[in-house]
């Protein structure tokens, strides 16, 4: 894969973006995983998420001006979420009094630090916990000394006491009624490794002639790394802000000078990986119509909030997700994660030479329908990624021959001789037009291709040729371009040969193959032929049997003129239908991308959601689609069905399963040659007469066992090919491997018939019995 349109992708998807709440707080409080755990009623967890990004957690609940609110998007939906009293309830009912831990750093080193404010006992406890000696001096008798005076109103002494506990039972120094002057500074640089100048408003020390100083002759500060022009000192809090400095900013300072300073200790960059540092502006998009309004809950024990009014306001946090792809698609949900992991694990699963592909199921489970993209604020295709993905596990080998062999052999039978065709129209030598009907509905109902036809034969002027085969979508959905490219070609020529007449394709995935193609002919959908030339006589008396939920195909997505011609024919044909979802956002039906052969189970999902979205009768224009959704037990039509009417309710018609559709489509040639060009049709080998059970049949699909297959087998078997006889039930069992697959049928020849009782498959090449 393309690393660098990989990494583009990546970047598209925001779901790893902070929400707006962590974004907007200078020291990036995870507000969201507090509220998930509050309204839970966890407490301890709640405060634990607290603490980790606030070192003075009782102090800074009570001060914080919680910027955070500001940006909250409840706002949208109701009001902000009280995030600063549900900091104070964290603390209040999930306090932990842990002593301050410290990590083992590769390099300790003595940290001095000069002021314990908030910001230089930030810095303090940050430092000591990686596992540095931290030595504070403070001018002041007492820690946080200007915080004693805010008063018992504001911030009462037990809560300094609570924060300030855990830093006196610590091995950090503190050394109180120290004044560090400029002469001392020296002296503190000799004795230690850093300096970090957080003074706050007590006595500054006179630094003329020792940094680079601004016009108020303050230290000139990296605002990025807290560096100063001395390599050792490092400064912030109010010596950097002024008096305008808010608490929560010191706290940004002191932890931020804390990691450069742990850092420029260990040789490491000061300036790598710190594009988020501090408030920014979230680039997560979060679609908050969806959400009703919600208004805060006030506080319920004076100004603050009781452990069960704290449960209720944490709950109103939606919480902030883009998700818009996850939500409409079942294959992403399937994987538990998002695109932006997904995408990663693709690319890492591409990448590695050795070891597990683990992802490739993964990669080719998903239908490549493209409704990811097209809900996506930033039109993110998973489409794109798994194809691409596909592409490169083929050009590697890398790609599970079983995933897709089925599909491919059953796209090869469509362009072989049973099935492939090109001819003018009866009695024509020339083909203004070239009607392509695509192996699905020939498969689903090789009727409809002979009537309509027959319609456009009678409708069009200038002869309409017909091309019978598959476009080769298969090989692309199977990451095989290299298949895919040839097939094209190959109709192409058969095109041209015709004198490039106008193509007109009954399958939107036709359309959508023809279109792709570098100078593409002129080709048009089935449906927006039969709105302008009319359809057929028949048709007006078709009866409407029922209120239609429209179901358009994914490769449709786009063609919003092929949809509207579908509702402006259903208008005409006097048939009711209403609208399933939003127009062009439908889900697959379940069947693109070949998913279904890979992952069974996603697919089944995928057909299930969409087939639970109303319990109308389906109107599919897609033949795949609507046997897939026949196959899941919805109630389903195809728009030929109404417009010929065969049927006096042709919702029940079942899905054919692949035999009948392979079937249908050698029968549709045979009968085409016969009836409209007089044509000797080819001869199929004699063909041993099946009987077999409906579960049997049912297992036989679910296996990708094809009638043939079974036919194949015993052919062989009776032609003199190895067979064992099981003595209990007298049954034959017998193998035949046409390829890479090796077929197993268990059978019996009763009354000239051949009934089989089971069959199945697998890779594996049996060798000779010795
Ligand atoms: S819609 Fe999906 S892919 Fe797009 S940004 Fe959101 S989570 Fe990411
Ligand atoms: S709704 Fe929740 S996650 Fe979203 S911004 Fe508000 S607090 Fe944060
Ligand atoms: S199945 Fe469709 S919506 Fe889901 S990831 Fe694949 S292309 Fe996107």
């Amino acid at each position: 894969m393309d690393g660098t349109r990989v990494r583009e992708w990546e970047a598209r998807c925001v779901e790893e973006q902070a929400p707006a709440c962590a974004a907007s707080c200078p020291v990036h409080v995870d507000a969201r995983a507090m509220l998930a755990h509050l309204a839970q009623g966890r407490f301890r967890q709640a405060y634990e998420v607290y603490a980790r990004a606030i070192p003075l957690p009782s102090i800074i609940s009570h001060l914080c001006h919680h910027p955070c609110e500001s940006a909250c998007l409840r706002a949208q939906a109701g009001d902000p979420l009280r995030i600063h009293l549900l900091e104070r309830a964290c603390v209040a009912f999930g306090r932990t009094d842990i002593p301050l831990r410290t990590q083992r750093p590769s390099k300790r080193g003595r940290v001095a630090i000069v002021g314990a404010g908030i910001s230089g006992l930030t810095a303090a406890i940050d430092l000591y916990t990686k596992g540095h000696d931290v030595t504070v001096f403070e001018a002041a008798a007492a820690l946080l000394p200007r915080l004693c005076l805010l008063g018992e109103q504001t911030l009462p002494a037990a809560v300094i006491e609570a924060d300030l506990a855990r830093v006196r039972e610590s091995r950090m120094a503190l050394r109180l009624s120290e004044t560090v002057d400029l002469a001392r500074l020296d002296g503190l640089l000799a004795d230690f490794d850093a300096i970090y100048l957080a003074p706050g408003n007590g006595p500054r020390p006179d630094l003329a002639g020792w940094l680079d100083l601004d016009d108020k002759q303050r230290p000139i500060v990296d605002p990025l790394t807290f560096a100063t022009s001395h390599p050792a000192v490092f400064a912030g809090g109010r010596l950097r802000h002024g008096d305008d400095g808010a608490p929560i900013l010191s706290v940004h300072d002191g932890r931020y000078a804390a990691l450069s300073i742990d850092r420029a200790l260990q040789g490491a960059s000061l300036t790598a990986n710190r594009d988020n540092q501090g408030a920014y502006a979230s680039r997560l998009y979060v679609d908050t119509s969806r959400h009703p309004a919600a208004p805060a809950l006030p506080p319920d024990i004076g100004d603050a909030y009781g452990a069960e009014q704290a449960q209720k306001e944490a709950a109103r946090c939606f919480p902030c997700h883009c998700l818009e792809c996850v939500r409409v698609c079942p294959y992403l949900e399937h994987y538990g994660s998002h695109p932006k992991r997904y995408i990663r694990e693709i690319y890492n699963n591409d990448s590695i030479v050795m070891g597990q592909h683990k992802s490739n199921r993964m990669v080719d489970s998903c239908m490549l329908c493209g409704l990811c993209a097209a809900v996506c604020p930033n039109q993110v295709s998973m489409a794109d990624v798994c194809l691409e993905a596909r592409q490169s596990m083929v050009d590697k080998g890398k790609m599970p021959p079983s995933h897709h062999e089925f599909a491919l052999r059953d796209m090869a039978f469509s362009q072989g001789e049973a099935f492939a065709l090109l001819r003018h129209q009866p009695g024509r030598r020339q083909s203004r037009y070239l009607f392509f009907p695509g192996c699905q509905l020939s498969a689903s109902a090789p009727q409809h291709v002979l009537q309509i036809y027959a319609h456009l034969c009678a409708t069009l002027e200038g002869g309409v040729g017909l091309m019978l085969g598959c476009c080769g979508a298969p090989a692309r959905w199977a990451g095989r371009e290299d298949l895919f490219a040839a097939n094209l070609e190959n109709l192409r020529a058969q095109w041209a040969s015709f004198d490039q007449p106008r193509l007109i394709t009954a399958c939107s995935t036709c359309l959508r193959a023809f279109k792709d193609l570098d100078a593409a002919p002129a080709v048009e959908s089935l449906w927006t032929v039969l709105e302008r030339e009319g359809l057929p006589p028949r048709a007006a008396s078709a009866p409407p049997v029922s209120d239609y939920a429209i179901h358009d195909p994914c490769t449709a997505r786009q063609e919003t003129a092929v949809q509207d011609s579908v509702r402006r024919l259903l208008d005409r044909l006097g048939v009711a239908h209403h609208e399933l979802g939003a127009p062009g956002l439908g889900t697959c039906c379940g069947f693109g991308g070949l998913a279904s052969f890979v992952n069974p189970e996603v697919a089944d999902k995928v057909v299930d959601r969409r087939a639970d979205e109303d319990p109308a009768d389906y109107l599919a224009y897609c033949a795949m689609c609507r046997d897939n959704f026949a196959r899941r037990g919805k109630r389903a039509v195809h728009l030929l069905d109404l417009i010929f009417g065969a049927a006096a309710d042709p919702a029940e018609r079942a899905d054919p399963g692949f035999s009948r559709r392979q079937e249908n489509r050698a029968r549709l040639k045979t009968e085409l040659l016969r009836d409209l060009w007089q044509e000797a049709t080819p001869t199929r080998a004699a063909r041993p007469d099946l009987s077999i059970a409906d579960d049997v049949r049912a297992d036989l699909e679910r296996k990708w066992i094809l009638e043939e297959d079974v036919r194949q087998v015993v052919r062989h078997a009776e032609n003199g090919g190895a067979r064992l006889i099981d003595p209990d039930s007298g049954h034959v069992i017998a193998s035949y491997r046409p390829a890479a697959i090796t077929y197993w049928v268990e059978y019996a020849i009763e009354d000239g018939r051949c009934v089989v009782y089971r069959g199945y498959s697998h890779r594996m090449e049996v060798g000779d019995t010795p």
